[in-house]
This record gives structure tokens, C-alpha cells and sequence, in this order.
């Protein structure tokens, strides 16, 4: 199969790259390939891809998967996916904006659903989360996101990149860095490194939360007052008096004078659970 060429059909269309889209369209074969590696797409997968530009990564995914579904927000790709693409029976193009598409409609009874994309950068965080907090049927998100968004996807309790993406991610996926990606296997190139990340959902999420919307109103709540003690967020949130609130930090083992920061995904849990028996449950 011949590989795109992705400067070469920008040419021929003579397109025009929209910034505001997060248009940084992959020019590099190897990146490709890690991605495509990375991600372990295979015959029986059914692949969302988010964002397909003009087709470059879609391509190579054609080939190795069963069904490739593209979701695709600018107008002006669209006739250029077709043309291209067009030929591939397994191909399906969605003009949509990722951040409102129904996916549940696009996966419908596929069982082995994995979603393989060059992110637009601008929304890397809202797409991630949509998919995860939807609790889409999935096996995985292999993603180039910005290096930084990577880290604190993959970061740990006291180190400062952790913080509420961690915990939401972590939550639901383990994680793992493929590779960093540089500037220069882009056009037009990007200002930031990327990394490739892999998201592989957990059959279960990572901890037990009696609440889930608790638990992350309570990881949010800790994190948006990094500076301040854990006492001191939680109290901000007025969901129940002082005297309730030392309980549930002493009930579920933690220093309220403690931040944040320094809480690993069970702690959170423990305190979540702890606050919903002594409010909601009590
Ligand atoms: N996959 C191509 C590649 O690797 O060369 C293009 C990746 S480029 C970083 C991001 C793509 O996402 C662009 O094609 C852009 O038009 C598209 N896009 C931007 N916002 C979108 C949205 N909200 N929904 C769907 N696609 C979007």
C-alpha cells in the first residue's frame, strides 16, 4: 500500500490550515508506525479515529483494522477524505465535532472498540474526559497529546504535574508512554513536544467509590486549592459541618492538614466514602 504523503495531498488541495483547529498534521512514517504499533489495532478492532486530517494515520489504520470510523469537525477535509479514502470499504467518515458526537451511536454493538488519535491540541483535555466520564464501551485510547498533558496523565501523588487529570485518568485506565514525538514530524510544526500516550481501560475502576460523583467533586475541590490544607478545601465545599468533617478525615486514616497533592487514588476513595456515610448515608 502506498503511504500518504501528507505535504503532498495539502498541496494538491491546495489546503489551508485552520490554527484554531489544532491543524498539525503528521509528516514522520516512523511516528506512524509507533502509533499504529502502539496502539495493537488488529482485524477484529473497530477503530475511532478523532480528527483524521487528511487521512495520513487513517490510512495506515485502514489497512491493519477491521472497520476505521473518522470523526472530523472542518468541512474543507471532508471531500479530500472522501476522494482519498473513498476506495476503502471499511471506512466511515463522520463530519462532527468529537466533543458532541454520540459515540455510543458510532460504537453500537462493536465489542472491540479502540480509539487511535493525533489529537487537535486545544481540546485534548475535554476530549479525554468526555470519553472516559461517558463510560463509552472501549479497550483503549491510543493518543498524541502535548508532552506536558502526557505527564500529568501519567503522574504520581507529590510530584507537581499530579492533579485532577491524573486521578480521572488513573481512575479509569492504566497508562503508558509510547514515545515523545518531536515538533519537526509535523507541518505545520507544533511549538510543544508530544508524547504517544496508551490509555487501556480497567475492567473495574482502579478504586471503590460509594459515590462517583463525590469522589471527583472532592478530588476537584482538593486541587483547584492546591495551596491550601485538605481541612480547609473540603470546608469550602459547605457540604457539612467542622465537626462531621474531622470525623471522616479520622475515619478514613488522613491528616486533614495535609494538601491535596499528596493523596494516592485510594486515599481519595477512603475520604470520599468516609464523607458520603457520614452525609448522604447517615
Ligand atoms: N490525524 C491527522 C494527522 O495525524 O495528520 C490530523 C491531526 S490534527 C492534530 C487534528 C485534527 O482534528 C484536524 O484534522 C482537525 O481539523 C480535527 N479537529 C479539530 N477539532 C475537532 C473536533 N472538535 N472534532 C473533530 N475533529 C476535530
Amino acid at each position: 500500500m502506498e503511504r500518504v504523503n501528507t505535504k503532498e495531498l495539502v498541496k494538491k488541495y491546495d489546503f489551508k490550515f485552520t490554527k484554531s483547529l489544532g491543524q498539525n498534521f503528521l509528516i514522520d512514517h516512523r511516528v506512524l508506525d509507533d502509533i499504529v504499533e502502539g496502539s495493537e489495532v488488529s482485524k477484529e478492532d473497530f477503530v475511532i479515529e478523532i480528527g483524521p486530517g487528511v487521512g495520513t494515520l487513517t490510512k495506515e489504520l485502514l489497512t491493519k483494522a477491521k472497520k476505521v470510523c473518522a470523526v472530523e469537525l472542518d468541512s474543507e477535509l471532508i471531500p479530500i477524505l472522501e476522494n482519498e479514502l473513498g476506495e476503502f470499504e471499511n471506512f466511515k467518515l463522520i463530519h462532527k465535532d468529537a466533543l458532541k458526537v454520540d459515540f455510543n451511536e458510532i460504537i453500537g454493538d462493536e465489542k472491540n472498540v479502540k480509539v487511535v488519535a493525533n489529537l487537535p491540541y486545544y481540546v485534548t483535555t475535554p476530549i479525554i474526559a468526555r470519553i472516559l466520564n461517558q463510560n463509552y464501551n472501549f479497550k483503549s485510547l491510543t493518543i498524541m497529546i502535548q508532552k506536558e498533558v502526557a505527564e500529568r496523565i501519567d503522574a504520581e501523588p507529590n510530584c507537581k504535574e499530579y492533579g485532577s487529570l491524573s486521578v480521572l485518568v488513573q481512575y479509569y485506565c492504566d497508562t503508558k508512554i509510547v514515545r515523545t514525538v518531536s515538533p519537526t514530524s509535523f507541518v505545520p510544526q507544533p511549538k510543544v513536544d508530544s508524547i504517544i500516550i496508551r490509555l487501556d481501560k480497567l475492567d473495574k475502576p482502579r478504586v471503590e467509590t460509594k459515590d462517583k460523583d463525590l469522589f471527583f467533586k472532592i478530588v476537584r475541590q482538593s486541587f483547584n486549592m492546591r495551596r491550601k490544607t485538605l481541612r480547609n478545601a473540603i470546608k469550602s465545599m459547605k457540604i457539612m459541618d467542622a465537626e462531621t468533617m474531622e470525623k471522616a478525615f479520622e475515619n478514613a486514616n488522613i491528616d486533614s492538614k495535609r494538601r491535596g497533592e499528596t493523596l494516592s487514588l485510594q486515599e481519595f476513595a477512603n475520604l470520599a466514602n468516609a464523607v458520603y456515610d457520614l452525609t448522604v448515608n447517615s
